[in-house]
């Protein structure tokens, strides 16, 4: 027998059917998914759908070069142009959102409301929670320069807990970086404390290699020493302008009267450059490691920094798989039927069988009704309709096909009968209605 070919680590498979080591249905995240759309039309926002594979430069621009995602973690090659060109599949929907946005004049002197979802790629070390391949949906917004929208967007996504039943399980982290000049100030500040040879030497050795091409980034250190020294250090906030300040006020005073409770963490950078002003992460406890489920902020500098006119923008991201694992953990699905109403048919009955389940799909569109199809005895039959939780058999066979009627059989009592089939729908439709 030849060597079987497996699926690339950290790239999963989402099945019907739970199996061991992913318990996560497609049934899941279609609820999910659903709940996510319908929240989307509730706010007005539009989909936008994108390439998964974009430009190299693109992310290299947009993430920034000295980033752990441009740095180590994305999947380029050459494609087999002449000459070939570097590609690379998407780490991130941001800046393929705004490279779209300026291809089509999306954000030339209007406000945009946008939502995209699909995999994103990154290599890293795959753990729960964390993997190569992994979904994101995302919102940007685009042409809005008060924390009104800001406060929007935080908004949506706390609706988005309570219609999950989450609330509770997250909580709201919130930051501001100011503005790129009020961060240079502050960096300065920052790497000249952190150079100091009594604190240097204490730094574990990213920090080190940051602290001269990305200072910030020494904020998000998980390493307890590094975390020890940024004890005393120079705080942004100290270096943020009189407008810096009040849409950070503002944002705050907005969240507050709408009963949304926050924690400012000043340490709170981000992994992307191109963040400014407002940041935010939902993040939970219950997850290990991998806490943090939705991440976002202002990003006023990108749609010019990819060759457009200056646009204000703000917007996010959640992480699907760990939405995902998190409603697993804490909602267990009590409904895990995959069938309604399941025919079963002696073989002289195949062909009607068939039929009798299309005229159901018509009269009773929102039951699932599955038809065995492949023959055998009507003890495997059953078996299979058990299988699947259905609530009601339904049998055919040659007395049945003869008579022009159906045995309905329900399969929690075990209690049957026989009807026409031209009142069988109705029948179901009372028989279901009153088991419900
Ligand atoms: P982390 O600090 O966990 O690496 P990040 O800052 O790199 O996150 P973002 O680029 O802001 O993450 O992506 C937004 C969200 O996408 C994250 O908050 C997380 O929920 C999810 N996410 C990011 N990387 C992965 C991954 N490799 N696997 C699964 N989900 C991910
Ligand atoms: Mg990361």
């Amino acid at each position: 027998m030849s060597s079987r070919i497996t699926a690339i680590r950290g790239m999963n498979d989402i099945l019907p059917v739970p199996v061991k080591d992913n318990p996560i249905t497609t049934g899941r995240w279609q609820q999910v998914e659903q709940v996510l759309r319908g929240l989307m039309q509730q706010y007005g926002y539009g989909e936008i759908r994108l390439p998964v594979v974009e430009s190299t430069p693109l992310f290299a621009r947009a993430i920034g070069a000295v980033t752990d995602i441009v740095e180590k973690e994305m999947y380029s090659f050459m494609d087999r142009g002449t000459p070939p060109e570097s590609l690379t599949l998407r780490p991130e929907g941001t800046a393929g959102c705004v490279r779209a946005c300026l291809e089509h004049g999306l954000t030339y002197n209007q406000t945009q409301r946008l939502w995209y979802t699909g995999p994103m790629f990154r290599y890293e070390k795959p753990q729960k929670g964390r993997y190569r391949q992994f979904h994101q949906f995302g919102v940007e917004t685009f042409g809005m320069t008060g924390p009104d929208i800001d406060a929007e967007l935080i908004l949506m996504t706390a609706r988005l807990w309570k219609l999950l039943g989450l609330e509770g399980a997250v909580q709201l982290e919130l930051n501001t970086l100011g503005q790129p000049n009020e961060r240079q100030k502050y960096k300065e500040e920052l790497m000249k404390y952190l150079s100091a040879p009594e604190v240097y030497t204490l730094l574990d050795d990213d920090s080190k290699r940051r602290l001269h091409s990305n200072p910030l980034r020494v904020l998000d250190s998980k390493e307890p020493q590094t975390q020890f020294c940024l004890d005393l250090a120079p705080q942004l906030v100290d270096f943020l302008g009189e407008e810096s300040k009040r849409h950070f006020e503002e944002l705050c005073g907005t969240l507050n009267a709408n009963g949304i409770s926050f924690k400012f963490n000043p340490r709170l950078v981000r992994g992307l450059d191109y963040y400014n002003k407002t940041v935010f992460e939902w993040t939970t406890t219950a997850l290990g490691a991998q806490g943090t489920v939705c991440a976002g902020g202002r990003y006023d500098g990108l749609v010019a920094q990819l060759g457009g006119q200056p646009t204000p923008a703000v917007g996010f991201a959640i992480g699907l798989e760990r939405l995902v694992l998190l409603l697993e953990a804490l909602i267990p699905r009590t409904d895990t039927a995959e069938a309604d109403i399941y025919v079963v048919a002696g073989d002289e009955a195949r062909h009607a069988a068939l039929l009798l389940a299309e005229t159901l799909r018509n009269s009773l569109p929102e039951l699932r009704i599955v038809t065995h199809c492949g023959g055998g005895g009507f003890k495997a039959q059953f078996k299979k309709a058990d299988k699947l939780g259905a609530r009601v058999a339904l049998v055919l066979g040659g007395d049945e096909l003869a008579a022009g009627q159906v045995t309905v059989k329900w399969l929690q009592s075990g209690e049957q009968s026989t009807t026409g089939r031209a009142e069988l729908a109705e029948f179901l439709k009372q028989g279901l209605g009153a088991s419900a």
